[in-house]
């Protein structure tokens, strides 16, 4: 094959692969991506929710405002430039099921930096979220990829690491030399020999994909689970969450079935519910609960954009873009995601 020399090798083609590779790309740095899609990808499997305030206690997200107009703004960028819609705007209604959760709600209610989130709706147990959106994730890696592949600068290949040469001052692979490369292989990354040393901690999701003859409803349901009603007429179900190893990408019999009996719990009644397909994914969540990204301690040509956990649709677009300014501009990176808070040893 003939020699190809870049600026940047990417590896993994999910969702912090393809945008790191597209906004690289963009900026005019001689970008190459690599991935295997016969590697599973979470990013296929999620149901890209981008939901500011989580969890049974009603957490905004740090940086909310930032995250959410830095990733709208790039996905509506995205959207023009292939003249497709892959985000949506979408309220969920939030169902409050115990003490816990209306006991933080009562505070919330007091806090202003809330306000623009979360709104009181008729209902004692329910309240309206502003600000939630979903991403088609599928519909935009598929953009994404095609757009590379038509440019040359995407290979299908397994990522051995032994093929790499680190030893120069510029990396070696196959028939590629790169300045540098940029590790963004989800959770399988916790077998990257560089950065194993990092405490991932994976979980697995299991989502349905449901036909019913019921009126589906306008908003997102959130209730412990989220039903999505899509713009194509899809309405997804999930997500189940397993962190218990060893971790794959199977679907079960189990994980339906919860996720059934879960239907039934919810705040909406569907009838004659068929399951059109079940799909399972790994999420690449950390210990911390916090993204993993920097450059390599001893190795200064290797790095890492990764550990996006449950939120890669909000998050990814924002951190490739501080990663980027890290190591083009040396621009110091927020200490809860530098991979420096750990050691190498
Ligand atoms: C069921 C489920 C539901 C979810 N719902 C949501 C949601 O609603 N909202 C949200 O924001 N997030 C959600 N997530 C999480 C979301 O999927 C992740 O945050 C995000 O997709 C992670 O993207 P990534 O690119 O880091 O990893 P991945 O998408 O897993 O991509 C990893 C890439 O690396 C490649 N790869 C790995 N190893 C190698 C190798 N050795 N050689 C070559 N290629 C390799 C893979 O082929 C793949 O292309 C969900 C996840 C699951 C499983």
């Amino acid at each position: 094959m003939k020699k190809k020399s870049v600026d940047t090798l990417v590896v993994g083609g999910g969702l912090a692969g393809s945008i790191l590779a597209w906004k690289l790309m963009q900026q005019g740095v001689r970008t190459h991506i690599v991935f295997d899609p016969k590697i599973p990808s979470a990013s296929y499997v999620a149901a890209g929710l981008m939901n500011p305030v989580t969890g049974q206690r009603l957490v905004l997200q740090e940086h909310a405002k930032t995250l959410l107009e830095t990733s709208k703004s790039f996905y509506q960028s995205l959207e023009e430039h292939f003249q497709t819609s892959f985000y949506f705007e979408k309220p969920m209604l939030r169902y409050l099921r115990n003490q816990k959760e209306e006991l933080a709600w009562k505070k919330r209610q007091s806090n202003v930096d809330y306000d623009d989130y979360l709104e009181a709706t008729n209902q004692p147990k329910c309240i309206l979220q502003h600000h939630t959106a979903y991403l088609d994730t599928q519909g935009l890696l598929r953009c994404l990829h095609e757009a590379f592949e038509c440019r040359g600068m995407l290979s299908h290949a397994t990522m051995d690491y032994d093929e790499i040469d680190s030893q120069s001052s510029s990396i070696r692979w196959q028939h590629i030399s790169a300045q540098g490369i940029i590790f963004c292989e989800g959770w399988r990354g916790q077998f990257n020999p560089w950065f194993q040393y990092l405490p991932f901690q994976p979980s697995k999701g299991e989502i349905l994909d449901l036909k019913t003859s019921s009126k589906v409803p306008e908003h997102i349901i959130n209730s412990g689970r989220w039903l999505l009603p899509m713009h194509d007429g899809r309405l997804r179900f999930g997500a189940s969450y397993d962190c218990h190893p060893p971790m794959n990408e199977s679907i079960t019999s189990h994980g339906k079935e919860t996720l059934l009996a879960d239907l039934k719990q919810m705040p909406v009644v569907l009838e004659d519910v068929d399951v059109m397909r079940q799909q399972a994914g790994v999420r690449p969540n950390t210990l911390d609960k916090q993204a993993f990204l920097g450059v390599h301690p001893k190795h200064s040509n290797i790095a890492i954009l990764n550990g996006f956990g449950s939120k890669g649709s909000m998050l990814i677009p924002y951190y490739a873009d501080v990663l980027m300014e890290h190591i083009q501009q040396q621009k110091a990176l927020p200490k809860n995601v530098d991979i420096r808070r750990y050691s190498c040893a």
